[in-house]
């Protein structure tokens, strides 16, 4: 018998319709021992997820506004699950005692955490499990940071008594029992550290999705889904857009060799993508194409830069100090580009410009703007031949003008620049290209 640690995100635990799948999923496999539970989330595209509401509850508290209506709303929807999932854990006093702490000086953290601690007490009643507070086991430090180590100890020899339980995500305690929340999305996270204090075979990430796709639905017509993912692959193609785990819940599995399955409790039969150290055995080419809009390129050229010292590590420097991070730096002889994303640049360019003009004196600056990046990502691109002259003969063919190229010494991600214009015909070509 095996061990797995199953994570259910908010649309899976929406209403009680939801939560019936979620037990039928739970209890089809006698291996499904521990599940984590998010706060319940939109039932239709027009709902709010309970999360939002306690946070807009305490909004409301902040600025001395009545709050029972807005919390009437998170009741009625927790006291409806109760009747409707027929079990009885008095929910009616639980709501009373938050209410009761709803009140100025109370924090931010605690009001959202209600929510995932609500779901996971009905989940529990539900499933017949037993119901594990994370408080006091998943630990944040008196600044709020999250304390792995501890979490990791308390964590396991908390579980050990337990042969099937429910845990709530999104949250734990800090030294004087504050409540401390990740941040939003973060039961995921939780789901990772359940996963590696129990040493499970596997963490089933159970959402509204079965698994990535190999591009943008809404760009690509039916995208293939994606089987089988590396975590390199998936920080590539997350940091493009393609995102459906919190990224920090990778790195409690990853440690320890677990593999994460995304899948999809509207559709539990779709094996969904399972993300791994251990690469694909496919003949694909590529394992996604993903991109983003609204980027800045500030291009820089000076005569004779390659023999003057220092200049990038100036040009760095002034980025610094202005706040700024940028995404990717392409250079060539005499050149050099940075990339930025034109949020970041927000009030900040005219200052950024008069900097890099009056500390590096390049010989002219030009900026281009409304640029996308699109990444084409895949450990099956290295030592390939012609796949880099098939992705720009495809743009070519597209009548896509590449502005901008980047490679990362992985070979495993081709990034080109073009104007958001041509994103989504970028997209289309490169992954008619490679995906038949
Ligand atoms: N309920 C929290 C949120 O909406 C955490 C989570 O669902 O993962 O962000």
């Amino acid at each position: 018998m095996g061990v797995k640690v199953v994570k259910f995100g908010g649309s899976s635990v929406a209403d009680a319709i939801q939560l019936q799948k979620v037990k039928d999923i739970v209890l089809s496999d006698p291996d499904r021992k521990y599940v984590v539970v998010s706060a319940p989330g939109k039932r239709y595209s027009d709902d709010n997820k309970v999360t939002d509401l306690l946070y807009l509850c305490k909004t409301h508290v902040d600025h001395n506004i009545p709050v029972d209506h807005i919390f009437q709303v998170v009741s009625d929807r927790f006291k409806m699950m109760e009747v409707n999932l027929d079990v009885n854990i008095d929910i009616g006093a639980e709501l009373d005692e938050i209410k009761e702490r709803l009140k100025p000086g109370v924090t931010a953290d605690y009001i959202a955490s209600r929510g995932e601690y609500l779901c996971g007490k009905l989940t529990a009643a539900y499933l017949g499990f037993d119901f594990i507070d994370p408080a006091g086991l998943i630990q944040f430090d008196e600044k709020g940071k999250h304390l792995a180590a501890e979490t990791q100890k308390a964590l396991s020899e908390e579980l050990a008594k337990h042969e099937k339980a429910v845990i709530p995500g999104f949250y734990g305690s800090m030294p004087d029992g504050r409540i401390k929340t990740f941040s939003r999305g973060g039961s995921d996270v939780t789901g990772s550290l359940v996963a590696k204090a129990v040493g499970a075979d596997i963490y089933e990430n159970w959402t509204d999705v079965s698994g990535f796709l190999m591009a943008d639905p809404r760009i690509v017509e039916n995208p293939k889904p994606i089987e089988r993912i590396t975590y390199k692959e998936l920080r590539e193609l997350s940091y493009m857009g393609a995102s459906v785990l919190h990224e920090d819940a990778v790195f409690p599995v990853r440690e320890v060799n677990i593999p994460i399955n995304i899948r999809n409790t509207n559709e539990p039969d779709n094996p969904g993508t399972i993300i791994s150290d251990t690469p694909a055995v496919t003949n694909n080419i590529i394992t996604g194409v993903a991109g983003r809009k609204d980027f800045v390129v500030v291009a820089l050229y000076k005569n004779m830069m390659n023999s003057e010292i220092g200049f990038v590590k100036r040009l760095l420097t002034i980025l610094e100090n202005n706040e700024i991070s940028f995404e990717h730096l392409p250079s060539g002889i005499d050149t050099v580009c940075v990339v930025i994303s034109q949020k970041q640049l927000e009030g900040k360019l005219q200052d950024l410009l008069d900097d890099i003009e009056k500390r590096l004196q390049p010989d002219t600056i030009d900026i281009y703007e409304d640029m996308a990046l699109i990444a084409t990502v895949g450990l099956g691109m290295s030592r390939r031949l012609g796949v880099s002259a098939k992705l720009f003969g495809a743009l070519t063919d597209a009548k896509v003008n590449v502005r901008m190229i980047d490679q990362g010494s992985s070979e495993m991600n081709i990034i080109v620049g073009v104007e958001n214009d041509h994103f989504e015909a970028a997209i289309r070509a490169i992954y008619g290209a490679f995906v038949s």
